[in-house]
């Protein structure tokens, strides 16, 4: 079994190789091969070159390294006028598998992803609420043994665990920086933590970034778009040419914290009226319970995500009054999207995240209509208003692909390769 030459002892360097910063600077030459792969079936070297623009001595290259790790295999031949046929690749989605799990304070939602980005169990978990870190990490590692079991894997198949959740994080150190939902998440041991418990590799990433990675896994092969992402919060994330923008420690592009309004209220996060308290469901659930009326006919008083989603399905029910605050939050998110698609020019905007599991439709229309009347660029390109694929668990599925990635993407990848090779 290819992967269990790679067991690693938790806290080696090779692991701190999967996190590292450093990996995202190198050029993913591996990661692209394999997506194209994925994408296409079966494919010759002479394709695959032609399409990435590699040179065939590094396309050989790439993929010998591909065949070493395992993940890819010859499947057949394909005639060709010249006499020699030429040898088809095709990817070995049972090779490895990676598992996925976004949080935050409202929702838990965990995934076990093979190679080729197929699901094969998905489970939702309880969401964390204000309880602390480390009955948490208990709680996913159960879970994530329970996935284990149910897709019938053993640990030597799994690479890892992908953490997709909120921000400030300090991805390098596998850690939150923010007190939130108590002081204790402050610098706790996330990744390390289930590392331990678990007997996997563990790397956090920020959920928007994620989704967005989780969008390209799932089949979105546009190779730069946004993803507008809304949970518990409103955050936002950029693929460029096919790889995410991640600044200089993979906390930009908060769009829930970019204000909308300089006199508005402060925001936990230093900065006043951040679009996540007038657009996200924190501004929705406050107005809804603003109204009495409203707030007892919906049965609100749950948890900020709970309420949201009772708000959205009253609205697609006809209730006239939720229906009011989603359009405030519609059009509100849709103006701060325009700036986001202002400064990267994309073409395209996903929408993803729990948010948006009933109601997306509503927001992308809105959404759609905005883009289309206002973004600077409207009279040269076009803007795409979607849904992801997979609204609820985009962001799952890219933290697991996360997992595949940093390993494509670092020098263990060539260790590795050698190793089993
Ligand atoms: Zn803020």
């Amino acid at each position: 079994m290819v992967f269990g030459i790679a067991r690693r002892k938790t806290s080696s360097r090779k692991e701190a190789a999967l996190r590292s910063f450093g990996a995202d600077t190198r050029m993913p030459t591996l990661a692209i091969v394999l997506d194209l792969i994925r994408e296409r079936g079966a494919v010759s070297r002479v394709e695959l070159a032609d399409a990435t623009g590699l040179t065939q001595a590094t396309m050989t290259h790439a993929v010998r390294k591909l065949m070493a790790l395992g993940f890819v295999h010859e499947v057949g031949t394909m005639p060709t006028n010249r006499g020699t046929p030429r040898r088809l690749l095709g990817l070995r989605p049972e090779a490895c598998y990676m598992v996925g799990i976004q949080f935050d304070l409202y929702s838990a939602v965990g995934v076990v992803v093979d190679l080729a980005g197929r699901v094969v169990v998905e489970r939702r978990m309880p969401a964390p609420g204000e309880r602390e870190p480390e009955t948490i990490v208990a709680e996913f590692a159960e879970h994530v043994r329970a996935m284990l079991d149910d897709a019938g894997l053993t640990l030597p198949q799994v690479l890892g665990i992908g953490l997709a959740t909120y921000g400030p994080q300090d991805r390098e150190a596998g850690e939150l920086v923010v007190p939130l939902p108590t002081p204790t998440w402050v610098g706790y041991p996330l990744a390390a933590t289930l590392e331990a418990a678990t007997g996997l590799p563990v790397v956090i990433e920020n959920d928007a970034t994620a989704a967005g990675i989780g969008v390209q896994t799932l089949g979105g092969s546009t190779s730069s778009f946004a993803v507008v992402f809304m949970s518990g919060g409103i955050g936002s994330g950029v693929i460029l040419d096919g790889r995410p923008y991640r600044g200089v420690t993979s906390n930009g592009l908060e769009l829930g914290h970019i204000s909308v309004d300089a006199t508005g209220p402060p925001c936990h996060c230093g900065n006043r009226g951040c679009l996540d308290e007038v657009a996200g469901p924190t501004g929705v659930v406050r107005s809804a319970m603003a109204d009495p009326a409203l707030a007892a006919r919906l049965g609100l008083g749950a948890d900020l995500l709970t309420d949201f989603l009772r708000i959205a399905r009253a609205t697609l029910d006809g209730d006239a009054a939720a229906a009011e605050l989603i359009a405030v939050s519609t059009q509100r998110l849709a103006v701060a999207t325009v700036t986001l698609v202002n400064l990267f020019d994309v073409g395209r905007v996903v929408l993803a995240g729990n948010a948006f599991a009933d109601i997306g439709p509503v927001y992308r229309d809105a959404l759609q209509e905005v883009l289309d009347r206002s973004v600077f660029m409207r009279d040269v390109h076009t803007v795409q208003a979607e849904l992801a694929g997979d609204v609820t668990q985009a962001a799952a599925i890219g933290g697991a692909a996360v997992v595949l990635r940093n390993l494509l993407e670092s020098p263990f990848a060539e260790q590795r390769a050698t190793a089993v090779g």
